[in-house]
């Protein structure tokens, strides 16, 4: 079971500035039937009306500097992957355990070991 955790801004399509992870990525990875959130600097109730402007239902919205909530949250979960543009998401994912991926530098679809 995968846990996909995306910061906002700077990352998703909806982000301000808007990044490189679309809306309709994420809808894939919902349809996987990952457990997929946000990961932000934002305080939740902003991230939970974005969520709502787009119609996204969405299994956490949270701090990226508090992943280790969401791990804990999570215990099915198998692999624990953050998505960001920033050092701080880079830092939070690797100390609170999470895989970390570069929002420009995302693995193509099919590339071994990646969740697409
Ligand atoms: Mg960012």
């Amino acid at each position: 079971m995968i846990l996909l955790s995306l910061d906002i801004d700077g990352t998703l399509e909806i982000g301000d500035p808007p990044g490189a992870f679309s809306l309709a990525l994420v809808r894939h990875a919902l349809d996987r039937g990952y457990i997929v959130g946000t990961a932000s600097d934002r305080v939740v109730s902003d991230q939970r009306r974005l969520c709502e402007e787009h119609d996204l239902e969405l299994a956490f919205v949270g701090h990226k500097h508090m992943l280790d909530e969401v791990r804990a949250r999570f215990p099915q979960a198998t692999r624990w992957i953050h998505v960001g543009d920033g050092n701080a998401d880079y830092v939070y994912a690797r100390q609170h355990g999470f895989e970390f991926h570069w929002i420009h530098e995302l693995p193509e679809p099919g590339t071994p070991g990646w969740i697409f």
